[in-house]
C-alpha cells in the first residue's frame, strides 16, 4: 500500500488491519472494515473467476459479454476455487418457488468469494400488472440482496439490476450497469438497485475513457465531494468546468489547473446562474452535455429552534438552485447531446436526521426533482439521476465530534467512512454515453447504511 493509500484509510481501519491490532478485534469481536478495492486505470475488473448462476438465454447472453471482457468465465462452480464474483441472473421469474435452485447454487459459493468481490444480481422490475406469482417473485429479490449485502464480509458487495419491461439482459444499459457493479468504481455501494432500460450503446464505449469529448460543469467543485468528482470526470476524459463561490477562488483556480480544466467563480443562488454557466460553456466548449449538482449546505437545528436564515439558505442553495438552473439549461439549444444531469442528495433526504429537517427537506427534494425531470431530459435523449450519499469522509465530516464520527462510519455493511471519490465514481457511471437506459435513479453510496425510516 502507498503512503498517500494508507492516509485514506481511517486510523482504526489500519490498525485492526494487520498484526496486534487484527488479532484483538478478532478476539473482542470488534468491526473489522476491509481495506476496498477502488478503482484505477488499467487494473483488473474483477480479481478472480466470474460464475454466472442462470440456466435462461439471458444468463446466456450476460456470460458472452463478460468472455468479451477477457474474463475467466465459470457457469458450474469449482468447490474451494476463489472466486472474483458471481453473476446471478434471475430475469425469467414466475413464481418464488423458482428461486431456491438458483439461489442454493449461489449460496454455496458465497464461502468462496475472494476479498472485495462482487455479488451482481440481474432480475425484472415487478410492475402491477404482473400477476401477483410473478410480482412477488420478482420483487423477492430485493430482500435477498439487501441480506446478503448484509451477510458478506471482506469489502465484497451485493448490488441488483432491475430490468425495466422489454430489457434484455445483455441490453447496453444493464451492461454498463453490471461493469459499474463488478468494478472498483463501486466500492462504497452495497445493497443497492439500479434499474436499467435497453436504450444506449456500448459498442464504441472506451471504458478508460468513457466522457472524452464531453463538456462537463460541477458545482461546489473548489474541495471536498465536488472536487473529486472534478478530477474523475477529467480522468475519464471530460473537459470540466468547476463551479464555486468567489471566496473558494483560489481552491477552485487549483482544482481546475491540475485537472485542465477552467473555474467559474460564482454564488449558485444567483438568478442568472444557469445563463452564466451555459455562457461560460459555450464559448469555451461550443456546448454543455454534463451538468452534476453537487454545491450543498448544511445549517443545522432541531426545528423548535430552526430560524428563517437556517432554514431559507439551505433551501436556496441545495434546492431552489439547482431548479432554476435545470430550468435554463432545458431552454438552451447548447445543452441537447444526450445530455446528463446528476445531482447530489444525501441519505438524510431518504431517512431523515436529527436536526436537519432544513437539509433533509431539500435532499428529499432534489430526488422529487429528478424523478419529475426525467421525461423531460428523456425528450431531447437525456437522463436525470441523483446519489445519495451516506458518511462520507470530508473536511464537513472530520468536524463532527470524535465518538459521534465513530458511530456514524461504523453503522454500515462495510463498517467504514466512504471516499469522496466513491460519491465520484458512481457520478461519472451515470454521465456516460453507456447509461442512456438509467434514468430517475436514486444510487445510495453508503456502504448500506442502517437508515432506519
Ligand atoms: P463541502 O462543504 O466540503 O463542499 C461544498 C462546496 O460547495 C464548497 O466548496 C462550497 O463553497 C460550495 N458552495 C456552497 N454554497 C455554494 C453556492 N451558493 N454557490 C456555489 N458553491 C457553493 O461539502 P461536501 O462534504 O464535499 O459535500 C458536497 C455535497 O455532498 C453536498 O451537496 C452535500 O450536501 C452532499 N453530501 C455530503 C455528505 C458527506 O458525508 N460529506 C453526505 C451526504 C451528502
Amino acid at each position: 500500500m502507498t503512503a498517500q493509500k494508507s492516509a485514506q484509510i481511517d486510523k482504526y481501519t489500519q490498525f485492526v488491519s494487520r498484526g496486534f491490532g487484527k488479532d484483538l478485534a478478532k478476539r473482542l469481536g470488534l468491526p473489522q472494515p476491509a481495506i476496498l478495492r477502488r478503482y484505477s486505470p488499467g487494473a483488473p475488473l474483477v480479481e478472480g473467476p466470474v460464475l454466472v448462476v442462470g440456466h435462461t438465454s439471458g444468463a446466456d447472453s450476460v456470460a458472452s459479454v463478460l468472455l468479451s471482457w477477457g474474463l475467466d468465465v465459470r457457469r458450474h462452480a469449482t468447490p474451494k476455487e476463489k472466486l472474483g464474483a458471481i453473476v446471478l441472473v434471475l430475469d425469467e421469474l414466475a413464481h418464488p418457488d423458482q428461486l431456491s435452485a438458483p439461489l442454493l447454487v449461489a449460496g454455496a459459493s458465497v464461502r468462496d468469494l475472494a476479498r472485495n468481490a462482487r455479488v451482481v444480481s440481474i432480475s425484472r422490475e415487478a410492475i402491477a400488472s404482473d400477476v401477483p406469482e410473478m410480482a412477488a417473485a420478482r420483487n423477492s429479490i430485493d430482500g435477498i440482496v439487501r441480506s446478503l449485502a448484509k451477510e458478506l464480509r471482506a469489502g465484497a458487495t451485493a448490488n441488483g439490476i432491475v430490468l425495466a419491461n422489454g430489457t434484455g439482459a445483455a441490453d447496453p444499459s444493464p451492461v454498463s450497469a453490471m461493469r459499474f457493479f463488478l468494478s472498483g468504481r463501486s466500492a462504497f455501494v452495497d445493497g443497492q438497485f439500479l434499474r436499467a432500460s435497453g436504450e444506449g450503446s456500448t459498442e464504441l464505449v472506451d471504458w478508460d475513457r468513457p466522457l472524452k469529448g464531453r463538456v462537463a460543469v460541477v458545482t461546489g467543485a473548489a474541495r471536498g465531494i465536488g472536487a473529486a468528482i472534478a478530477r474523475t470526470l477529467a480522468r475519464d476524459g471530460a473537459q470540466v468546468i468547476v463551479v464555486d463561490v468567489p471566496g473558494a477562488g483560489d481552491h477552485l483556480a487549483s482544482v481546475a489547473n491540475e485537472i485542465h480544466g477552467t473555474a467559474l467563480q460564482l454564488d449558485i443562488t444567483v438568478t442568472e446562474a444557469g445563463a452564466r454557466i451555459l455562457d461560460h460553456a459555450t464559448q469555451r466548449y461550443g456546448r454543455l452535455d454534463i451538468v452534476v449538482h453537487n454545491a450543498g449546505i448544511t445549517r443545522d437545528k432541531l426545528l423548535a429552534n430552526m430560524d428563517a436564515s437556517k432554514w431559507d439558505s439551505v433551501i436556496a442553495v441545495n434546492i431552489s438552485a439547482q431548479l432554476r438552473m435545470n430550468q435554463a439549461f432545458l431552454a438552451s439549444s447548447h445543452f441537447t447531446t444526450h445530455p446528463r444531469i446528476i445531482s447530489v442528495a444525501s441519505t438524510s433526504g431518504i431517512a431523515g436526521n436529527r436536526g436537519q429537517t432544513n437539509y433533509a427537506a431539500s435532499k428529499a427534494g432534489v430526488i422529487g426533482m429528478v424523478r419529475s425531470t426525467a421525461p423531460l431530459l428523456a425528450e431531447r435523449g437525456g437522463t436525470v439521476n441523483a446519489v445519495a450519499p451516506g458518511f462520507i469522509e470530508t473536511d464537513m465530516t472530520a468536524k463532527i465530534p470524535f465518538a459521534t464520527r465513530e458511530i456514524a462510519r461504523r453503522l454500515n455493511s462495510l463498517q467504514q467512512g466512504g471516499r469522496p471519490s466513491d460519491v465520484a465514481e458512481a457520478i461519472a457511471y451515470f454521465a456516460s454515453e453507456a447509461s442512456s437506459g438509467v434514468s430517475a435513479n436514486v444510487l445510495r453510496i453508503c456502504g448500506q447504511n442502517l437508515v432506519g425510516a
